[in-house]
């Protein structure tokens, strides 16, 4: 079941890396970015990764909505 929809807005991504470092089945970074978004509607067991990532990026850039 889905139970979140994952985006990043990639005019606000700085391509830190943040997110792939602490959920890398999630996002995909190639050079200095925009992140990629690899799995847009993550399983439940996921979710303490997405928001850890979504806590860690430093310019707001992930967008989660809880479905
Ligand atoms: S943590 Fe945020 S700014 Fe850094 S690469 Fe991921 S989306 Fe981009």
């Amino acid at each position: 079941m889905d139970t979140m929809s994952v985006t990043v807005r990639r005019d606000f991504c700085v391509g830190n890396g943040n997110c792939v470092r602490v959920a890398p089945e999630v996002f995909a970074l190639e050079g200095s970015g925009p992140a990629e978004v690899l799995t847009k509607n993550p399983s439940d067991d996921l979710r303490e990764q997405v928001e850890e990532a979504e806590a860690f990026c430093p310019t707001d850039a992930i967008e989660v909505i809880r479905l």
